[in-house]
Order: C-alpha cells, then sequence, then structure tokens
C-alpha cells in the first residue's frame, strides 16, 4: 500500500552493518553478521562446561558488548553497560577457573 503523508521532519532508522567480517571462523556470528552471546551461542558453544556467561561467544572466555553483539538494544546507554557488566563477566569467568 502507497500513502502521502504531509510531514515536517523525518527520521530514517535504517538498521546498520556490523563490521565483524574478520571475525568469520573464529567467533560464531548470527546471519546479519552480529555476534551471538549468552544463551544465544549455547548452540555454538565450544565449551561443552556448561551454558555460557552472559555476554560470552561461542569461545569460553570472550566477551562482546554494544552494538556488535547480536539482540542488543543499539542505544548509547546499553553499549556502555554492557561493557561495565563484560569487566565483570571477566573476572566472574576467571574466578571460576582458579
Ligand atoms: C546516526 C546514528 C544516530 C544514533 N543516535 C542515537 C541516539 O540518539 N541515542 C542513542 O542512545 N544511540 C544512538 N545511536 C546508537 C549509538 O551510536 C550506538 O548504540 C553506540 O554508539 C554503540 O556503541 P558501541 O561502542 O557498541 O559501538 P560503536 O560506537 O559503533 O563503536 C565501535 C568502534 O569500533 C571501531 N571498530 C570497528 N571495527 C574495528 C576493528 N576491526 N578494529 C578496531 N576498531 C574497530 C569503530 O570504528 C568504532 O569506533 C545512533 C547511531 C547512529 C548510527
Amino acid at each position: 500500500m502507497r500513502a502521502t503523508i504531509e510531514v515536517a521532519l523525518l527520521f530514517v532508522f535504517i538498521g546498520a552493518v556490523p563490521c565483524t567480517a574478520w571475525l568469520t571462523g573464529v567467533l560464531a556470528l548470527d546471519r546479519d553478521g552480529f555476534v551471538p552471546t549468552g544463551r544465544g551461542a549455547e548452540q555454538a558453544w565450544s565449551n561443552g562446561q556448561g551454558p555460557p556467561l552472559p555476554l560470552e561467544t561461542n569461545r569460553p572466555g570472550i566477551f562482546a558488548a554494544g552494538d556488535v553483539r547480536s539482540g542488543s538494544v543499539k542505544r548509547v546507554a546499553s553499549a556502555v553497560g554492557e561493557g561495565a557488566m563484560a569487566v565483570q563477566l571477566v573476572h566472574r569467568y576467571l574466578a571460576l577457573r582458579a
């Protein structure tokens, strides 16, 4: 269906293409090239020692945060928060293996 609408402003929200080509064969990527983490990475989990931590990719000890992460909110505050979370999760990952 086509319609002509009078507007004063127009916001174009067309999505984004992640710069993850270099990760092909290194980390599991979803069909759009974003990095699955946590439960989303479980299928490709290469550890075999229980489920991945939140933000953990399919490679044990490698975490992803922000826009590059599959299913992330794509907002500044979320990216910053996930970055802070990732630091704590790395500590937890190391503590679990100490
Ligand atoms: C036009 C536009 C408007 C937006 N407006 C808003 C808004 O109003 N409010 C809001 O909350 N969010 C907004 N966003 C979203 C917000 O910008 C992102 O959610 C946020 O920047 C994500 O942060 P990030 O650190 O995950 O990724 P990014 O900010 O994209 O940072 C990733 C960095 O990694 C670098 N990089 C990429 N590949 C490599 C590589 N191979 N090696 C080294 N460095 C690399 C990139 O150059 C970049 O500097 C907007 C985004 C766009 C595009």
